[in-house]
């Protein structure tokens, strides 16, 4: 099903904080394939060397701007036939430095974007990102997206963010009730690739870039908790499929990887794969994130929906993603702790 899809027309795309990891990928994504992409991103944890290969691709445009005040919007979100909306204030570090912020952006801008798009007359498909962190401190074994979902308010924490993504679903599906809206609510579960930045907090990026400078590998905690890894290639391809499916629209569908490993296997994976020299750092949460910490000890998605909406099957393992990374990497040096 997946292979079958054959594109005749080309689209309009428009990405909202396509400056990132996950936006610069689907960037490249559309414009492999013919489709003219405008960018808008603010560069505050994304960056100009991901949009750089773009640069001479006459159907790709960027406008440096914030979300939450950029005049064009109405203008974009007029011509787009789909919206990929990512700008969010994101990354361990960054959302436990910034609170205020993550509830600023991360509602404030879905809202200015939807209500763009619901008065847009072309009525573009709109995939408003959520994210694995929904799932709060649920413990099931398995993240379905019917589990009823439990919360603790805290001072700091992830609470925060996990409400904001929460809050985008909830305004995602207002819009479509109300104004007819065509939304597509991915809640996407680590996300990696080329493109990523350790900078924020994210793990692999870490680990890669310790591993191929010989500096131990920061383990955080004793290094049991898990996560599923789906490559960044994967993701968009999931998220295009999701987009074009409309059986798909109005409800959270859970896109990644099903495969989970101890944070501390893939410390080792990477050290192994890397015939790095490397060792093993572990270091308690508190002093990883400055303050007492609530850490999620296991996260595996259930994607049974999204495979029954859109027939996807990850195409990348986890193997061949840390290769991939190391190779790119290898004699870069990691620019600004930036996977190439
Ligand atoms: N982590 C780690 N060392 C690092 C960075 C992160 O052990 O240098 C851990 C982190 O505590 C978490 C896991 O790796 O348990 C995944 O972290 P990331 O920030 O990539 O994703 P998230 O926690 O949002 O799933």
């Amino acid at each position: 099903m997946q292979s079958a899809k054959i594109w005749l027309f080309t689209m309009n795309i428009l990405i909202t904080g396509g400056g990132g990891f996950i936006g610069s990928n689907l960037a490249g994504f559309h414009l492999n394939r013919g489709d003219r992409v405008v960018v808008v991103d603010d560069l505050s944890t994304g960056s100009d060397a991901n949009l750089a290969p773009f640069s001479t691709n006459p159907g790709f445009r960027f406008a440096k701007a914030d979300l939450l005040d950029w005049p064009h919007l109405a203008k974009e979100a007029a011509v787009a036939d789909r919206i990929y909306h990512l700008a969010a204030v994101v990354g361990m570090f960054r959302v436990l430095r910034e609170p205020v912020r993550v509830t600023q952006v991360n509602v404030g801008a879905t809202e200015r974007l939807l209500d763009a798009a619901a008065k847009s007359g072309r009525k573009p498909q709109v995939v408003i990102a959520s994210s694995s962190s929904v799932y709060g401190r649920c413990h099931a074994g398995e993240l379905r997206e019917e589990i009823e979902l439990v919360f603790a308010p805290r001072r700091g924490g992830l609470t925060g963010y996990a409400l904001s993504k929460l809050t985008n679903e909830i305004q995602a599906m207002a819009y479509q009730r109300i104004h007819g809206l065509n939304v597509t609510i991915p809640r996407l579960f680590n996300a990696v690739g080329p493109h990523q930045t350790g900078t924020y907090g994210f793990v692999l990026p870490r680990f890669v870039k310790q591993a191929l400078s010989g500096v131990p590998l920061t383990v955080f905690g004793d290094g049991m908790q898990t996560r599923s890894f789906c490559d960044v290639r994967d993701t968009c391809a999931a998220l295009d499929l999701l987009a074009s499916s409309p059986a798909a629209a109005g409800q959270p569908v859970n896109v990644g990887n099903t495969r989970e490993i101890r944070i501390l296997d893939l410390a080792k994976l990477v050290i192994g794969r890397s015939g790095s020299a490397s060792t093993l750092e572990f270091v308690p949460f508190d002093e990883a994130y400055g303050e007492k910490f609530d850490h999620i000890t296991q996260r595996r998605p259930v994607t049974e929906k999204l495979r029954e909406l859109t027939g996807f099957v990850p195409q990348w393992t986890l193997e061949s993603t840390i290769d991939d990374l190391i190779a790119r990497n290898r004699d870069s040096g990691v620019a600004g702790g930036r996977l190439l």
